[in-house]
C-alpha cells in the first residue's frame, strides 16, 4: 500500500517540461501506487470546467487513465486553480476534497492541506482570498464567457506576481502560529501541505509532543513528491529526465 502526495504542479502551455514530467510520472511510479493526493495548484489556471485548452484537457485524461487503472485520485484547490468544479472530478475521476482535510494514513491521523490559508501574515492575499472563494463571487465569474475568463485570470497572474515581487519572504511562508493552531484543532500529529515551494520535513514540539509539518516542493525546475507506505514516509526530488 503506498499513497503519493504532490501539489504545485502548476501546470500550464508555459512550461511542456512540467507538463511532459507530469505525465510519465501519471502514467509511472503513480499507476504502482495505491491512492494519489495533489494538494492544489495543479494547473497555472483554471477558469471553470468547461476550459477546453488542450493542454488542460491532456492533463484530464491523463488523470482519468489513471482513475480508471484503480488509483484513488484526490485533489484539493489551490489559489490558482480554486474554480475545479464538479464537471472536472467527472473528467478525470479525481475527487475533491475540501481543506483542510483529514485522512487516516496507515493508523495516523494526517492533516491534509493546499497552504496558502495558513499564511496568514500575507493581509492582501487572504482579503482577495476571502472574496474569490465565496461561492456567490464564484457564480457570478463562471458565468462570464470563456474568453473574458481568460483575460481576468491572466491579470490575476499577473497582480500575483507583482504581489509576489514586492512582498518579504518571511510573509510569503506559512505562519508558525497558524500551523499550531490548525493542527491543535485538528488534533493531527502531521500535516502536509504545498504552496510556499519551499520542500522541507519540519519537526516541532506541539502540545508536549513531536509534531511534523511536511511541505511538498513546486514542480517548475524538477518534480516533488512525498512517498508514503506502512514503513513510512519519504520526500523525493524528481530530477527532470531520470525515471518517474
Ligand atoms: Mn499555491
Amino acid at each position: 500500500m503506498t499513497t503519493l502526495f504532490v501539489s504545485d504542479l502548476h501546470l500550464d502551455a508555459a512550461f511542456p517540461a512540467a507538463l511532459a514530467q507530469f505525465g510519465s510520472f501519471l502514467r509511472g511510479s503513480a499507476r504502482e501506487a495505491d491512492a494519489l493526493y495533489i494538494l492544489g495548484d495543479l494547473f497555472e489556471t483554471w477558469v471553470g470546467d468547461d476550459d477546453d485548452d488542450a493542454q488542460r484537457t491532456g492533463v484530464c485524461t491523463a488523470l482519468r487513465d489513471l482513475s480508471d487503472a484503480g488509483v484513488a485520485c484526490h485533489v484539493c484547490h489551490g489559489n490558482r486553480d480554486f474554480l475545479l468544479g464538479s464537471g472536472f472530478e467527472q473528467r478525470t475521476g479525481c475527487a475533491l476534497l475540501a481543506d483542510p482535510t483529514i485522512i487516516d494514513l496507515y493508523g495516523e491521523r494526517v492533516l491534509l492541506t493546499h497552504g496558502d490559508a495558513l499564511c496568514t501574515a500575507d493581509l492582501a492575499y487572504q482579503r482577495l482570498r476571502s472574496v474569490v472563494r465565496k461561492p456567490a463571487w464564484q457564480r457570478r465569474f463562471l458565468r462570464l464567457p470563456l474568453a473574458t475568463r481568460r483575460v481576468l485570470a491572466e491579470e490575476a497572474r499577473a497582480g500575483s506576481r507583482a504581489h509576489t515581487g514586492m512582498a518579504a519572504a518571511r510573509i510569503m511562508d506559512a505562519s508558525e502560529e497558524a500551523v499550531v493552531r490548525v493542527m491543535s484543532e485538528c488534533a493531527v500529529r502531521k500535516l502536509i501541505h504545498g504552496h510556499t515551494h519551499r520542500p522541507a520535513i519540519h519537526e516541532f514540539v506541539l502540545d508536549g509532543a513531536p509534531a511534523h509539518r511536511i511541505v511538498l516542493g513546486a514542480w517548475y525546475e524538477q518534480g516533488s513528491c512525498l512517498r508514503w507506505d506502512a514503513r513510512g514516509y519519504e520526500l523525493l526530488s524528481l530530477p527532470r529526465g531520470g525515471p518517474e
